[in-house]
């Protein structure tokens, strides 16, 4: 979301530095989580009552009727609207129009956002995979994040080329439940057929697999 952001002209500040704009990406995946969400949303109103408060990520999208009493919150978005975020909030800064949030279970695709979410000097940060299918007891990612959905290899691949080009040396591979990578496609491709391709691209000396 900061690099959709940065994309389209704004200036990324500190939490705790004064901004017009607050994104709030909420957790739920315990009640001190959602507990949290709450209490920085209250704050980033705090630092600046004229500002434009928006929630977005799990909280909204399990409690999304909680949330929305808050009258400290201006937009809540759910997790499939984070790769829409900039086009939401300029629709409601316009018209004040609030965009509706998906119901995940319905959603049969990868969200692909497009490019690296997140990139450092050497490494690079690559979401391949949303959802999970396994329903857990105490968990609540299924129904934060819907089933399990993968990113198209090939666009996978073809960044990650991209990237490396520019001096990306090592990889980080994550996703919701990343070992169900390939689950929903119609082919047999699994996680180890995307780590050989991966493997082979020059450039990229390092692959990391890590869990959201
Ligand atoms: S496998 Fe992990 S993400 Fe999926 S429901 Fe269980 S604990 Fe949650």
């Amino acid at each position: 979301m900061i690099q959709k952001f940065i994309e389209n002209g704004y200036e990324i500040v500190e939490f705790h530095e004064k901004a017009d704009i607050y994104v709030i990406n909420t957790c739920t995946v315990t009640n001190i989580s959602d507990r949290k969400s709450r209490q920085m949303l209250r704050r980033a109103k705090e630092m600046n009552p004229n500002s434009t408060i928006v929630a977005v990520g799990c909280y909204v999208q399990v409690a999304k009727e909680e949330v929305e009493k808050m009258d400290e919150i201006d937009l809540c978005l759910g997790t499939n609207e984070k790769k829409d975020i900039v086009q939401c909030l300029e629709k409601y800064l316009q018209n004040k129009e609030k965009s509706e949030i998906d119901d995940v279970f319905q959603t049969k695709e990868y969200s692909d956002f497009g490019s690296v979410t997140y990139t450092e000097k050497v490494r690079a940060v690559i979401k391949v995979q949303d959802g999970c299918d396994r329903f857990c007891s105490y968990c609540l990612i299924p129904y934060a994040r819907g089933r399990v959905r993968s990113r198209n290899p090939e666009n996978v691949v073809s960044e990650i080329k991209s990237i490396a080009q520019k001096g990306i040396k090592e990889v980080v591979i994550t996703g919701i439940h990343v070992a169900s990578y390939g689950k929903d496609f119609k082919k047999h491709y699994q996680l180890i057929d995307l780590l050989e391709e991966i493997n082979q691209i020059e450039g990229i000396e390092r692959i990391r697999l890590r869990l959201n």
